[in-house]
């Protein structure tokens, strides 16, 4: 995929060149865990296209961000609707730039799901 690029860590992951616990893919779009997880569950949704920063990537690549997003929500059993009432929520986080504590340089949003056992704000 011309998209990618050779030397970066997520687009190895995308090509399978590193080892990943996927989660979901589509044509567009790759999930799979966090290797230092914030919580149980910890997931990263990112583009099939390197780009550094959220304005860089091309719309149609992200296009299946949010629904993953929402199935992962789905299989973490996070989807409850009733607030306070399952103890249970996620959290979205998408960082871009060193002072916004980005460190990969490739678009990834966290999936970060939250349990009334878990604490800390991911
Ligand atoms: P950032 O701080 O850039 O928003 O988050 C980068 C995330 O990527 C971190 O949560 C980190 O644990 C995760 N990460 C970095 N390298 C790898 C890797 O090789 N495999 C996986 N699965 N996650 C990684
Ligand atoms: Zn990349």
């Amino acid at each position: 995929m011309s998209s990618l690029h050779t030397s970066c860590i997520f687009c190895k992951i995308i090509k399978g060149e590193i080892p990943s616990f996927k989660l979901f893919e589509t044509k567009t779009a790759y999930s799979f865990l966090d290797i230092q997880p914030t919580t149980e569950g910890h997931a990263l949704i990112i583009p099939k296209h390197h780009g550094a920063r959220l304005h860089n990537i091309p719309d149609e690549y992200l296009a299946d961000i949010l629904p993953i997003t929402k199935k992962l929500a789905a299989l973490f059993e996070v989807d409850h609707d009733q607030d306070n009432l399952e103890g249970v929520g996620y959290n979205v986080l998408q960082n871009n730039g060193r002072i916004a504590h980005q460190e990969v340089d490739h678009v990834h949003f966290h999936f970060i799901p939250k349990r009334n056992d878990t604490t800390g704000l991911g």
